[in-house]
């Protein structure tokens, strides 16, 4: 694996996050496991009040079962118009400041799109490595489902916020209101 992966500060992010134009929202199966549905949700209001677009990108197999990130997310009354899925939200995503992944790995592994040999090859992702900016929020070195590495955690633009989803993104609301 090339590159070596960049932890940022939560601090950073709030900042990044706080100043920018657009930001999308990338969640998958750490979404669920850590319940972190409404704390997203917070976060977005917060951004929202200063002006900041967000919207979220759906890959339609993200999660462990068909419509997971739909449900998940309409239970904490995200607005069904701030989701886009796959094919509208690729061409966005190079005007796009902030990609915030909240546990999801698999959905956003660039090696389906670059490496012909990757057990994944040809299997649509979201192409959040093309932002200004990636943010990977999840816990550690944990595979996602497939158990392959990704190439994306290793790209210069893509900054590692390690922690339970939820909690993370807790702390993001704080400190954005304090930005
Ligand atoms: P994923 O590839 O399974 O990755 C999930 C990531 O979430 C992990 O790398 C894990 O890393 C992180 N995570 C786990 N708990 C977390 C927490 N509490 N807080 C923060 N992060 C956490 O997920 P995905 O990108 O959604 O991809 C879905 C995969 O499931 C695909 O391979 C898909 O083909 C497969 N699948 C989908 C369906 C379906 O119908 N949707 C059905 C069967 C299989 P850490 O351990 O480092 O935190």
């Amino acid at each position: 694996q090339q590159g070596s992966m960049r932890e940022v500060g939560l601090e950073d992010i709030a900042t990044q996050l706080a100043y920018a134009n657009k930001v999308v929202f990338v969640p998958g199966y750490g979404l669920a496991t850590a319940q972190a549905q409404h704390a997203v949700r917070e976060l977005a209001d917060v951004l929202e009040k200063r002006g900041v677009t967000v919207k979220y990108g759906i890959h339609p197999v993200a999660g462990r079962m068909p419509g997971h990130m739909n449900v998940l997310l309409a239970e904490a009354n995200v607005p069904y118009s701030s989701l886009y899925e796959l094919e509208q939200i690729n061409p966005e995503f190079s005007t796009t400041d902030v990609s915030v992944v909240i546990g999801a790995n698999d959905v956003v592994n660039p090696d389906a799109r670059d490496n012909p040999s990757s057990p994944i090859a040809g299997m649509p992702i979201l192409e959040v490595d093309r932002s200004k900016s990636v943010v990977v929020l999840k816990r550690g070195q944990g595979k996602g489902f497939s158990g392959l590495e990704n190439p994306l955690f290793f790209k210069p633009v893509t900054g590692m916020l390690y922690g339970d989803a939820k909690d993370t993104l807790t702390r993001l609301v704080q400190a954005v209101q304090h930005a």
